[in-house]
């Protein structure tokens, strides 16, 4: 059961994406996440990715497909998984499409959380100040939101022409948003 969440930065997928992993029992696999525990652990993949966080630039395709062969490797992704931050560019994408055509585990399920960014930039400011994440300055979130649109949506419309594109209006309470995403995993079959 494989499902990917495309959004923009503040548009809570993160947040809807751990809802589902502990609901049906998946794995979350949050790019960001875990390229931001590297840099704190100061691991060469971290002192090599930090800069890049750390302007809101888009840390190198090879690098990030390795990173997921690996990761979807792990025994916590058998059941299933939800995919939150990757795949951000048309070549990630089609290295995923490849990947799991490969282990024979097609998608389920593609979200589309819509939300207008200046809603995003508020949270991202909300965030920045209860998290302190360095990314979460004006001018990186700026960026951020700019890459989102030119170089990840062209992601959202390659998996809408799959059919398994699901949009959700995601400017709304969690409890809400969340109701929405598992009536469309019930309608995919997932249980
Ligand atoms: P996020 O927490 O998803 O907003 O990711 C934080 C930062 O990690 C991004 O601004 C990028 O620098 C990097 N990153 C995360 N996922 C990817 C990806 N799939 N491709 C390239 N860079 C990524």
């Amino acid at each position: 059961m494989e499902i990917l969440i495309l959004g923009p930065q503040g548009s809570g997928k993160g947040t809807q994406a751990k809802l589902i992993a502990s609901e049906y029992g998946f794995a979350h696999i949050a790019t960001g996440e875990i390229l931001r525990e590297a840099v704190t652990a100061g691991t060469e993949l971290g002192l090599r990715v930090q800069p890049i966080l750390e302007a809101g630039e888009l840390v190198p395709d090879e690098l990030m497909i390795e990173l997921i062969r690996n990761r979807l490797d792990e025994p916590d992704a058998a059941e299933g998984f939800v995919l939150d931050g990757f795949p951000r560019t048309l070549v990630q994408a089609e290295a995923l499409d490849a990947m799991l055509a490969e282990i024979a585990r097609p998608l389920v399920a593609v979200f589309e959380f819509l939300i207008a960014d200046d809603v995003c930039i508020q949270r991202l400011l909300t965030r920045a100040e209860l998290e302190g994440r360095t990314d979460d300055a004006p001018e990186v979130i700026a960026k951020r939101l700019a890459l989102y649109h030119e170089i990840t949506e062209p992601v959202v419309e390659h998996y809408r022409a799959t059919g398994r594109l699901v949009g959700i209006h995601a400017d709304r309470p969690v409890e809400e948003v969340f109701g929405e995403v598992q009536a469309a995993l019930d309608r995919a079959g997932v249980a």
